[in-house]
């Protein structure tokens, strides 16, 4: 069985065919600038040689059907026609309280997509759009929803409403969602493989350490509290969001700034975290290289970072009664010995302690901890599309 594994953003889409037998990719690629000018599709077959096309996309229905004659084109396509592709996976970031696992899409499924817009009006729409086109153009497949929310949804009343009056909840629905679902879940999985022990004896804390960051607290498989909120603005400070803030502040800004709620909102995502901060950059590559020639702002925003995280993991092992591994995963949390290793110095009476030589690894499945260490600390890099792919089958297969 084939899968497509489509995730589309605002103005891109990115996308993976797998084979489900070996569950490798078959190739993957990315269409850049959709609606804009210069857009851009750069396919990589598995076996051949990356493919830069430049076309018109103006939206996400010809991105799609851009896509697909790129899979099957005769030079560089991966499949001969579109019958070999057996099924959609799509990534939607938002499902509301509706869905808590992935689902097989229908009209009542579009509908609730619909409903859900409101929760996460830049994420969904792009979301729907590419279900829509696949749905016109590949009639008859299956398609399937997988939600960025879906694992969170485990979460008890008691973790996931703030302390707001319980009609805004009724009313707005306003309560922590959670996202980067997917990616926990995975890497919770493949902890429990690593470690050789049954997901439902673990207690692990998971850090999804990239542009976007998130860390879940992890029972029995379960999510049972994540830093992410209402929407992905909570939590960690990331590469350009703000995270966690005094409310006040918001306020005190558009005051200050004079800056209306859209606008405050773009500035608290888009000008704030590590690249607000260092002033550098909001990739940790680069201010990884500013502090090392001694830039003082750069240090300081990987210090407030590392010490967000720790605080993150001391109060989510006192929500999970203890923590038997720490889970580092993404972009950073993958790829960057020095900030693991700044982030673990503190946490010795967990029982953690990273063996040096271990710690050097970028990117492998690998345990990181010395022999004896009592808190396990596991570099698992995510892997969201398999994950997409392996919710996609089972639901087809049962179907
Ligand atoms: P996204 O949230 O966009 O999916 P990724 O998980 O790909 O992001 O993470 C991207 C971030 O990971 C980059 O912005 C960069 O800061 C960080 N990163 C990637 N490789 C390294 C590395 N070798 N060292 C430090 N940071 C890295």
């Amino acid at each position: 069985m084939n899968i497509l594994v489509i995730n589309c953003g605002s103005s891109s889409l990115k996308y993976q065919l797998l084979d489900m037998d070996t569950k490798n990719p078959l190739a993957k690629g990315l269409v850049e600038r959709i609606g804009l000018p210069g857009s851009v599709l750069i396919h990589r077959p598995a076996n051949g040689e990356k493919e830069v096309i430049t076309a018109e996309i103006p939206n996400h229905s010809v991105a799609i059907k851009l896509v697909l004659d790129t899979l099957i084109h005769p030079e560089y396509g991966v499949v001969s026609n579109l019958d070999e592709i057996n099924a959609v996976g799509h990534r939607v970031v938002h499902g509301g309280e509706k869905f808590s696992q992935s689902v097989l899409i229908n009209e009542d499924v579009m509908k609730a997509l619909q409903e859900c817009i409101e929760l996460a009006p830049l994420h969904n729409p792009p979301n729907i759009a590419g279900i829509e086109a696949c749905t016109k153009l590949m009639p008859g497949v299956p398609q399937v929803a997988v939600f960025d929310t879906a694992f969170h949804q485990t979460m008890p009343p008691h973790a996931y409403l703030y302390g707001l009056p319980y009609e805004l909840y009724d009313k707005y629905k306003i309560r922590k969602y959670g996202f980067h679902g997917t990616s926990h879940k995975y890497v919770s999985q493949q902890a429990a493989k690593l470690l050789g022990k049954p997901a439902d004896e673990l207690k692990l804390i998971s850090c999804h350490l990239g542009n976007g960051s998130s860390i879940t607290a992890i029972k029995a498989g379960k999510s049972i509290e994540t830093s992410m909120g209402f929407t992905p603005l909570e939590g960690l400070m990331m590469g350009t969001r703000s995270g966690d803030l005094d409310p006040a502040i918001v306020s005190f800004i558009m005051r200050k700034e004079n800056l209306n709620s859209q606008q405050v909102e773009d500035f608290l995502n888009k000008k704030c975290g590590v690249l607000g901060l260092s002033g550098v950059s909001s990739d940790f590559r680069d201010i990884e290289s500013a502090a090392e020639e001694g830039n003082f702002r750069a240090q300081l925003a990987l210090d407030v970072f590392a010490h967000d995280v720790r605080k993150y993991i001391g109060a989510y092992a006192a929500v999970l009664d203890g923590v038997d591994a720490i889970i580092f995963t993404a972009g950073l949390g993958e790829n960057s010995p020095e900030m693991r290793q700044g982030i673990c110095s503190g946490l010795e009476y967990l029982g953690v302690n990273i063996n040096p030589q271990k710690n050097k690894v970028r990117g492998e499945e690998v345990d990181i901890s010395e022999d004896n260490a009592k808190c396990r600390v596991l570099v698992i890099p995510t892997n969201e599309e398999l994950m997409i792919a392996l919710d996609t089958q089972s639901l087809v297969e049962i179907a």
